[in-house]
């Protein structure tokens, strides 16, 4: 079997009605990038840039070592696209031991992601730098996580432009990117007029989105049973936002476990997304799926599921 989907790996991923299929790799570390051009991924949907700033004992990597971090995934993907995703690190995913601070009752509540990034602005402002600097040598998405307000999002633009102009001021190269928004808490979900106002497209984070969606905190063992991808209040949220980016030409994606589960795959498909970001992994497998599948249909069976109380009694279609 494993042999069998080895020799997918140059087969483009396209359903048997000819819709093309974007399989692009989550990575924690540029180095991940190898194993991402060996399952054939098409880019990079996530590079989740946390792990350079994790387990440090306390200094953070500067502009340089961030830069040239980039710069190795950049150049590892020879050419392809590579979607970095600032900072995701504060209450639930600690920097370290030692700086974790118990007194956050609410860890998935409180400051993490972009909120972290917004309260100390010398340090996102270097990791924008770090990220427009490598975008001078490969096509870069730069994708923002956790976001759930106009202010925020607007923040967020103000200080991309102060970092294109502290580069400028420097005369340091940079290059373009197309901005991204994380879609992972139901407030973002259910305002995507005010996101696709300033984005060029939008990542679905299903691990995030289920937990705050239904409540569930990922982490906790003992409410494990009640994390639901297929409740029908989760399925809603992801088919609106990959129907609204459809309906005006932007780019959607799921990063999430969602996408590279294969059991999935179909259901997926069936509500109009053609772009899946996974563990390297796991993309040989859901092309697999692909190569099955028939949008036109699924899309039929899709509506029918969304539809259900008890979608996923809908699954073994
Ligand atoms: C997600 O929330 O689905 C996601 C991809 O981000 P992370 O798992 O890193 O929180
Ligand atoms: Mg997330």
């Amino acid at each position: 079997e494993r042999e069998r989907l080895a020799r997918l790996r140059h087969t483009p991923a396209v359903t048997l009605d000819g819709q093309k299929i974007e399989l692009l790799a989550n990575i924690e570390m540029p180095e991940d990038t190898t194993a991402a051009i060996n399952a054939g991924a098409v880019g990079v949907g996530l590079f989740r840039s946390e792990f350079l700033f994790m387990g440090r004992q306390g200094n953070l990597p500067d502009e340089e070592e961030q830069y040239a971090a980039y710069r190795r995934a950049v150049d590892g993907m020879n050419g392809l696209p590579v979607t970095i995703r600032t900072v995701d690190v504060g209450a639930d995913k600690p920097l370290d031991e030692a700086r974790h601070d118990a007194a956050h009752l609410n860890p998935a509540l409180g400051l993490r992601a972009i909120r972290w990034s917004l309260a100390d602005p010398a340090m996102f402002l270097t990791q924008l730098r770090a990220v427009l600097r490598a975008a001078a040598h490969g096509q870069v998405n730069l994708l923002i996580p956790m976001l759930a307000h106009g202010s925020e999002i607007r923040q967020t633009m103000a200080l991309i432009e102060q970092a294109r102009q502290d580069l400028d001021c420097r005369g340091i190269a940079h290059g373009p990117v197309r901005l991204g928004a994380m879609i992972e808490i139901p407030a973002a979900a259910l305002s995507l007029r005010l996101f696709l106002k300033y984005f060029d497209f939008l990542s679905i984070g299903t691990n995030d989105l289920i937990q705050y969606t239904l409540a569930i905190d990922r982490a906790d063992e003992s409410v494990a049973h009640l994390y639901d991808p297929l409740h029908p209040a989760v399925l809603r949220l992801i088919t609106d936002t990959i129907v609204e980016c459809n309906r005006q030409g932007k780019g959607v994606s799921v990063c999430g476990e969602m996408a590279g589960d294969v059991t999935m795959t179909r259901l997926l498909l069936g509500m109009g997304l053609r772009s899946f970001s996974m563990h390297p992994s796991q993309i040989l497998s859901v092309k697999q799926q692909v190569l099955r599948s028939d949008t036109g249909k699924l899309a039929m069976w899709a509506d029918q599921v969304l539809e259900s109380d008890d979608p996923a009694s809908c699954m073994t279609h």
